[in-house]
């Protein structure tokens, strides 16, 4: 509805440059471990959630569903490390002095990871056990998303390079030094 709403107003207003990016599920930290995420509250989101438990904060992982129609029965997602994010955003803005007009990209890897996967995988490279238990599929969810990064890499010159590793290891780097955030 937003991209709508841009397209329009761009469209009545053709002085309007913009870039949407559409970002498929970004998590990580910076390598340095001084730049996180430290959400209010009970995490909603798989990766904080995650290194919530791997701290000590939260007991264990519920993982919405095993019965999905996936190679492991959990949800699949296109994680994309924040560093990468923010790399897409610095081409974003060359993309607009070129005058685009209205350009939309997705900004993905591509990859689809299932939940297990990243459990697994954050397990491996931080060799830390995460405790978990499966649950009811949560409301709204759907079995796997991930992006075509096509069009980024053509048009904005811009591909994702850290991979699944580097996202476990980067998030347990952050929350590991900062279990409460900056507070
Ligand atoms: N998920 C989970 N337990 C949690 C949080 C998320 O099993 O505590 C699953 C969720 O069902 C989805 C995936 O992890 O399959 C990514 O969820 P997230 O909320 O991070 O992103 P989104 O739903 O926006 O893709």
């Amino acid at each position: 509805m937003l991209e709508q709403i841009l397209v329009d107003m761009q469209k009545a207003d053709p002085e309007w440059n913009m870039v949407i990016l559409r970002y498929f599920n970004p998590i990580g930290a910076h390598p340095s471990g001084n730049i996180g995420e430290n959400p209010n509250g009970r995490p909603n989101n798989l990766m904080p959630y995650i290194t919530q438990v791997a701290v000590g904060k939260l007991p264990e992982l519920g993982v919405f569903g095993d019965d999905y129609d996936t190679p492991d029965g959990t949800g699949v997602r296109d994680y994309i490390h924040v560093v990468d994010l923010a790399k897409a955003h610095v081409k974003a803005i060359d993309k607009l002095r070129t005058n685009p007009g209205c350009f939309i990209c997705n900004l993905g890897t591509g990859h689809g990871y299932s939940v297990l996967d990243i459990v697994k995988t954050f397990e491996k490279v931080n060799n830390i056990k995460i405790p978990y238990s499966i649950k009811p599929r949560r409301a709204g969810d759907i079995a796997e998303w991930y992006a075509s990064p096509e069009k980024a890499k053509k048009e904005l010159g811009w591909e994702a390079e850290n991979g699944i590793e580097e996202m476990c290891r980067d998030s347990w780097n952050w929350q590991k030094g900062h279990p409460n955030g900056f507070e």
